[in-house]
């Protein structure tokens, strides 16, 4: 079946359509086209995840927080002695920058990294328009945490988050009270 828009997304990623197999003449719907054609949710949303990240990372080709001694240049430019960017109260961080792949993160760059380049919003990246509205905002909000933990929150879906968001909240409770 021909892909020419995505207008009936929601329709076409159901389990109506597990059977059809989509093609498009489009070069822009390609990677939707390759997610649709993948009938696994999981492995959908892992190709999803992983072709934004990839059009993210083309789209900022050059390294804009360039860090020298630990110091990103919005940190060097206002004299201030911390560390680690805007990735310092992130318990990912190491001395050698971010062990995840976190799509969010990748979506905040402030004014001075950026200089002129347009800010990319989820909304300019074809590929998620895969993933329902959930799933997109669930996106939107998964600062420090690993593409893995994304990828579950996104599989299992709203309460496997708040389940997941209440049960850390109340481990660090814990943690200050012992
Ligand atoms: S986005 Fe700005 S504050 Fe964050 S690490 Fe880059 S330069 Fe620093
Ligand atoms: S997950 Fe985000 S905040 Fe944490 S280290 Fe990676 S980029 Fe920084």
């Amino acid at each position: 079946m021909e892909l020419r828009n995505t207008k009936l997304l929601f329709l076409y990623r159901s389990f109506l359509f597990r059977l059809v197999k989509f093609e498009t003449k489009n070069n822009t719907l390609k990677t939707i086209v390759n997610a649709l054609n993948i009938k696994k949710r999981k492995q959908r949303i892992e190709y999803v995840y992983d072709e934004a990240v990839k059009y993210i990372n083309d789209y900022y080709k050059e390294d804009l927080c360039q860090f020298k001694n630990n110091q990103c240049i919005a940190q060097r430019k206002s004299n201030n002695k911390k560390i680690n960017g805007c990735c310092r109260v992130c318990p990912l961080v190491t001395d050698k920058g971010c062990p995840s792949s976190n799509l969010a993160c990748k979506l905040i760059y402030c004014k001075t990294a950026l200089k002129n380049l347009k800010l990319l919003k989820i909304r300019d990246i074809q590929v998620l328009k895969c993933l329902s509205i959930f799933q997109r905002l669930t996106l939107k909000g998964s600062f420090f945490q690993t593409r893995e933990e994304i990828i579950k929150d996104l599989y299992y879906g709203p309460i496997y988050s708040s389940f997941k968001t209440i049960f850390k909240e109340l481990s660090k409770l814990f943690k200050k009270k012992v």
